[in-house]
């Protein structure tokens, strides 16, 4: 207030050019701009997985670059039905990524079993062996749907660094 009185422009300027923030949302927002999901699709909605990573939607423009190893992700977008044989392999490319880490359940196979829930062989959910962060429903969830998935972990991300409650979607 006293800058204001003092140098008008001045504290113009400062408001305008300088602002303060805590290094865990500067490490958050970019984290926000790079997540790199593990390619982790099982079934048919892993087609519109990758649709969403061509030309058309362009996943690459909002920093979502896949890659073929746990090592190099931090997310992982399961899109598809996750079989009881499958689930330790899963598991252990989940352990294999480092933290922090986050996971997307694509679609209602992921997320509860879908068509499949009552098959002895299907798991009602990946969230019973990993913990899941966004929830996309739809079977298969299009391509707009997982960009909103993102855009929603983006946001909790942002929050968590904020000291924000976060509610699970
Ligand atoms: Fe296929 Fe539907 Fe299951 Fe997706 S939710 S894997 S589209 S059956």
């Amino acid at each position: 207030q006293d800058l204001e009185r003092y140098d008008p422009r001045l504290a113009e300027d400062l408001k305008r050019n300088v602002f303060f923030t805590k290094v865990e949302q500067v490490k958050a927002w970019a984290r926000t701009r790079s997540l790199w999901p593990l390619t982790f699709g099982l079934a048919c909605c892993a087609i519109e997985m990758m649709g969403t990573g061509a030309a058309r939607y362009d996943f690459d423009r909002f920093g979502v670059i896949f890659r073929a190893s746990p090592r190099h992700a931090d997310l992982m977008i399961v899109a598809g039905t996750v079989t009881a044989k499958m689930a330790p392999v899963l598991r252990q490319l989940y352990d294999q990524m480092p933290e922090p880490k986050w996971v997307i359940a694509m679609g209602s196979c992921a997320t509860c079993g879908g068509p499949y829930k009552d098959a002895y062989s299907v798991l009602n959910g990946v969230d019973k062996i990993v913990p899941v962060d966004v929830y996309v429903p739809g079977c298969p969830p299009t391509p707009p749907a997982l960009l909103d998935g993102v855009e929603l972990l983006r946001k909790k991300i942002r929050d968590e660094a904020a000291g924000k409650q976060v509610v699970k979607k």
